[in-house]
């Protein structure tokens, strides 16, 4: 791991109604058919111009037209089947890495060994078919488990949680986590740099710095400004400290107030390239840690 300079990931879930496959209903689904591939679109546009690489962790199942959300349920194909999005991501100008956010977005921490393995052949076999062999996992809703047979299915690197601390009161308690998740949002507290480290199975560890969250219900009232302060604080100490400035999201965190969600997208990659420009910081993809 270099340390030379500060550096700077993005990484993106995509997972369309394979993220919420458990508690859908048709007002989500239309948002999915509806919005997800002009937001990827926009997304796609705004990295080619910034010539900002960044991560995907693409669910496999979306590679997959026989997959059973189509199968059984007769289902509006757009929200569960998307490989018009990955060729588009495979084929910017900007060279994008794809990461594995698993075959069907089980929940880690409720499934069994065999039934991970089996989730990971699935997903290698559809990764197989756009030739990419992801050694980058990023798990479903973020439960690392399972981390004893990654290695046997190529993944050398996932991203865990969020460093900030209302994860440790969300492990604690979800309604105060969410709560304290969105103070932290409001005021523009501190951000955190990362540092990945090799865990205890040998593999590399990334942490994230923030969430960029979504702009429906009551989290209208975290303001850009306090969004954007927070980060650049992060990214200024992650060069000071010469550690990395780790920000992720999905797609459907822009679906509320896309266009303020995309103006404070575009100043922070603004201020990453005026950083890189003086020659501070580095962008990384999650597979450039090692
Ligand atoms: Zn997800």
């Amino acid at each position: 791991m270099s340390k030379n300079k500060g550096s700077f990931a993005c990484s993106i879930d995509l997972e369309l109604g394979w993220g919420i496959w458990d508690r859908i209903n048709s007002s989500s689904l239309k948002k999915i058919s509806d919005l997800e591939r002009p937001i990827c679109n926009n997304l796609l546009n705004i990295f080619e111009e910034n010539n900002l690489p960044v991560t995907w962790a693409i669910v496999a199942a979306l590679l997959d037209n026989k997959n059973k959300m189509i199968s059984n349920n007769n289902a509006d194909q757009n929200a569960w089947y998307a490989p018009d999005i990955v060729n588009k991501i495979l084929t910017s100008k900007t060279k994008h890495l794809i990461a594995s956010h698993s075959y069907s977005h089980r929940e880690f921490q409720n499934i069994s060994k065999e039934e991970t393995i089996e989730d990971f052949e699935k997903s290698i076999f559809f990764f197989n078919l756009i030739n990419e062999k992801p050694d980058v996992l990023i798990f479903p809703r973020n439960q690392v488990f399972h981390l004893n047979i990654l290695k046997q299915f190529g993944f050398n690197t996932y991203r865990s949680v969020d460093k900030n601390w209302y994860r440790k009161v969300y492990d604690y308690n979800k309604y105060f986590g969410k709560i304290s998740n969105l103070i932290d949002k409001v005021l523009p507290l501190k951000s955190y740099p990362i540092e990945p480290k090799i865990d205890n199975y040998g593999l590399l560890e990334i942490p994230s710095s923030v969430l960029l969250i979504g702009r429906n219900g009551i989290r209208q009232i975290v303001s850009n400004y306090s969004m954007f302060k927070k980060i650049k604080n992060g990214i200024d100490l992650a060069i000071k400290n010469k550690e990395c400035f780790h920000i992720w999201f999905h797609p459907s965190n822009f679906y509320y107030k896309p266009k303020s969600q995309f103006d404070l997208l575009k100043k922070i990659i603004n201020y990453v390239n005026l950083k890189k420009e003086q020659d501070l910081i580095e962008i990384k993809l999650l597979n450039e840690f090692n």
